[in-house]
């Protein structure tokens, strides 16, 4: 090889060097978790690069999620000296909006389309259930939602599905209808996104060849939770097998495949190799992240998986620390503990953001973020009820948006009575009736209303009008600035009894706005270039840091570049947008099992394990559910480099409910001698109960016979759960002072609350209490004086 390259290669073991500088060949790295695949694979880029056998205009690489494609950037930028910003490495929706961005035309967008994410795109079926007088019941919105994505994902257009009964006749129709008021509106969807490139790819022969020519080099991380419109994107994007070398390089592991339930194929895995005529299939063995403990975990529990393409894993680090195990009494004193660990961990010098927490479903993080918040610890949500998606940021994006551009219906709707300006239901239902019947937008409608409705719609499109006018040219923190006060959303939040907390996010989408322009380098002198003589995109290696964004590409055509303003709303919509903690801020990170994957972590903490929510509900009816369950619950421990928790909690309020729970089957598939628990096992309090509970199931009273039947609600111990009953009466009898944990009580300096735990007995009686005011103490009966208040 071109000398160079050595300093680059020198870390790596036989297997990854194989694979780094294997010739430009179709290759399949097939290896568990932490064995350095996402590794080979940035490091292919750098030494494909550094040896000259590629620019960086000539490789796409597609990770995941938008953390690990910002992290590949990073890993990349160090290992070279070259403007990592233009090249076309990022997620499959990011890199589709980047190619969307640059041939709008041609895909029939306008230059402004905008991103629906997935409540968007919820109200709007919503909107074509409505205009097409359907029953709710029998279409009901997120089921057709649902339709309308997978069939996209299948590749498959209205007049492609296949019309098997009346119900599907009349989902094709709802899906038809959808697309042209997405069409009408310029907006796009996730699945959209991904179909129209592909489709643009398909029928334009020569953007076709530029394209598979330009990108000698595909690399894909995660190969095995690719779909299947991604598998043929990725075909598309490949072409034919050629003679010049280009090659698609995909790294995968398919005991982390956890996107099944959304049409994943581990089976891509098997058709890639036979399609690509793949060459080379190297296996990597040793596992760089973990030490021994938390690896040994890890395989003993995959072992109880009876799909695999079986691949062995070791590490060379000794066993460290023993997985710690710990059960709580409430998901509450789950959060606590958990946050007195972190705490710990960062007061022995561990940065917090090599902390982090997983938990199986969203709904769980509103407790521990609870507990960090009131205890002033920074932390990062990924996912989750976005910063983006609360309602008072959704308001200022909508007037943002309908600023670049007004035909944008579902923000209009959003906002044209929002503060009140007078717009009744009768009249958008009027305009929504003259919209539909013209195949208009609404804003072009509105001219046709008249009356007092009609007025205030002409004022509501001279405020637009204005706000676009006197912004212009201005930059983003002027531009939101003066929407908020122009639009009348400050004012409106002035006045509102809970209204501060949305000010200060109005505020926070300020600081979001700048963050994004100093980041992304997306300032007000941010010019227009022209597209040098090779085609589109192909400038991106020599592009001022100041405009190569990964998801911004000048229009193919005039070399445009889009306004920061669209710019920011594109990312506003695709971004896993994060709250709390400011960028750059050290903070604990939160995220689901999902969002974690390719991640790693100094200490991680898996919560919620426990049956019903890790493995979940919904997949204990079949064996192919608990195996995704199980490869989940995979990817969560080998996140962890040294330490690893696993933790459980005997109740858990969910969805407005209180959940008994039994602790999840997964302990019992990982091996004794590496965890510790932390609490006694199998004593006390909780596991009696789960005992208890653990017997009714099996006699086929409790989540058993649920399951049996195949029922996917929320499954509930049995009606007024005898066992909870007698657990508590036990344990107030135990400590003698007549509590039980829920009920009212009365302090003196402290006023009311509600006991939240109790523990011990006599002298030794401790009760835990929340009070509306002071916040949760813990007291010592013998001590505080507590009145029971019911
Ligand atoms: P996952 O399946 O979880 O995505 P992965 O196979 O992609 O894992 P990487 O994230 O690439 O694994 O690597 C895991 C860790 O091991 C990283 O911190 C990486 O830097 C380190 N690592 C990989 N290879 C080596 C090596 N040869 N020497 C030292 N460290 C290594
Ligand atoms: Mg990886």
């Amino acid at each position: 090889h071109p000398a160079g390259g050595e300093s680059l290669l020198r870390a790596l073991n036989p297997e990854q060097l194989a694979a780094v500088t294997l010739p430009a060949e179709p290759a399949l790295i097939l290896a568990g978790a932490g064995s350095g695949k996402t590794r080979v694979l940035t490091t292919r880029i750098a030494w494909l690069m550094q040896t000259g056998q590629v620019s960086p205009g000539g490789v796409m690489a597609v990770t995941f999620t938008n953390k690990a494609a910002k992290e590949m950037l990073t890993r990349l930028g160090a290992m070279l000296p070259v403007n990592v910003r233009g090249m076309w490495i990022g997620t499959f929706h990011g890199l589709c909006n980047r190619f969307l961005r640059a041939h709008w035309k041609m895909a029939a967008l306008p230059q402004s389309f905008q991103i629906l994410d997935s409540g968007d795109q919820l109200s709007a079926v919503k909107r074509v259930i409505k205009a097409m007088n359907l029953d709710e019941e029998r279409f009901v919105p997120k089921q057709v939602t649902w339709f309308i994505a997978g069939s996209k994902e299948e590749g498959l257009r209205p007049k492609d599905v296949e019309i098997r009964d009346g119900q599907t006749q009349k989902l094709v129709e709802v899906y038809q209808a959808y697309e042209d008021q997405c069409q009408r509106e310029g907006v796009v969807d996730f699945a959209e996104l991904m179909l129209r490139t592909f489709e643009l790819m398909r029928d334009h022969a020569a953007l076709r060849d530029h394209y598979q020519r330009r990108f000698r080099h595909i690399l894909v991380d995660e190969f095995q939770d690719t779909n299947r419109l991604q598998y043929a994107w990725l075909k598309m994007f490949a072409g034919p097998p050629r003679e010049d070398g280009g090659a698609v390089f995909a790294v995968g592991d398919d005991d982390q495949s956890i996107y099944a339930f959304r049409g994943a194929q581990v089976s891509n895995m098997a058709d890639f190799e036979r399609e690509f005529r793949v060459k080379h299939l190297i296996k990597l063995e040793r596992n760089y992240r973990s030490f021994g403990n938390i690896l040994d975990s890890a395989n003993h529990l995959i072992s109880h998986n009876t799909h695999r393409l079986g691949k062995n894993l070791r590490t060379e680090a000794g066993p460290g620390e023993p997985v710690r195990v710990q059960e709580s009494a409430s998901d509450y004193n789950e959060a606590q503990w958990l946050l007195e660990e972190a705490q710990q961990l960062h007061r022995s010098g561990m940065p917090r953001r090599e902390i982090s927490v997983l938990y199986r479903s969203n709904a769980q993080s509103r407790v521990i973020e609870s507990a960090l918040f009131n205890a002033g610890v920074p932390y990062r949500v990924y996912g989750g009820l976005r910063f983006f998606e609360r309602a008072e940021v959704k308001h200022a994006l909508a007037y943002l948006r309908l600023i670049e551009n007004p035909n944008d219906d579902t923000s209009y709707l959003r906002v044209v009575n929002f503060p009140t300006r007078g717009i009744g239901a009768r009249t958008l239902e009027q305009l929504q009736d003259v919209a539909r019947t013209s195949g208009r937008s609404l804003w072009q409608s509105a001219s046709a209303i008249s009356g007092k409705g009609g007025a205030n719609l002409a004022a509501f499109h001279a405020l637009i009008d204005k706000l676009r006018a006197t912004t212009h040219g201005l930059t983003l923190r002027e531009i939101i600035e003066q929407m908020l006060q122009a639009s009348g959303l400050i004012d409106f939040y002035r006045t509102e009894k809970e209204g501060a907390d949305r000010i200060e996010n109005l505020e926070e989408l300020v600081n979001a706005a700048e963050a994004f322009v100093t980041q992304e380098g997306f300032g007000k002198d941010a010019v227009a270039l022209p597209v040098d003589e090779q085609g589109p995109g192909t400038l991106s290696a020599g592009l001022p840091a100041a405009v190569a964004d990964v998801d911004v590409t000048p229009d193919a055509e005039t070399g445009e570049i889009i306004s920061p303003l669209a710019a920011f709303l594109t990312h506003a919509a695709l971004e896993a947008g994060d709250n709390q903690a400011q960028a750059g801020q050290d903070a604990v990170q939160l995220m689901t099992v999902h969002s974690a994957k390719g991640l790693e972590f100094d200490a991680v903490f898996i919560t919620g394990l426990e049956e019903g929510l890790f493995p979940h509900e919904n997949s204990l009816s079949d064996a192919d559910g608990l195996e995704e369950e199980r490869r989940l619950m995979y990817v969560a421990i080998t996140r962890a480099r040294q330490r690893l928790y696993l933790s459980f909690s005997q109740t858990r309020m969910l969805h407005g409910q209180t959940r008994y729970n039994v602790k999840s089957r997964f302990f019992d598939e990982l091996p004794d001698g590496a965890l510790k628990w932390l609490t006694p096992r199998n004593q006390g309090f909780g596991s009696g109960y789960a005992r208890d509970y653990q017997a009714a199931w099996q006699r086929g009273s409790g989540l058993g016979s649920m399951v049996g039947a195949g029922r996917q609600s929320a499954w509930q111990p049995p009606a007024a759960p005898p066992v909870p009953a007698r657990m508590v009466e036990a344990a107030a009898k135990q400590a003698g002072h007549g509590l039980r944990v829920g009920q009212g009580v009365f302090h003196n300096k402290f006023g009311e609350g509600v006991v939240v735990t109790l523990e011990g007995t006599g002298a030794d009686a401790r009760a835990q209490v929340h009070f509306g005011r002071h916040g949760t103490k813990w007291l010592a009966l013998s001590v505080a004086k507590l009145t029971p208040t019911e």
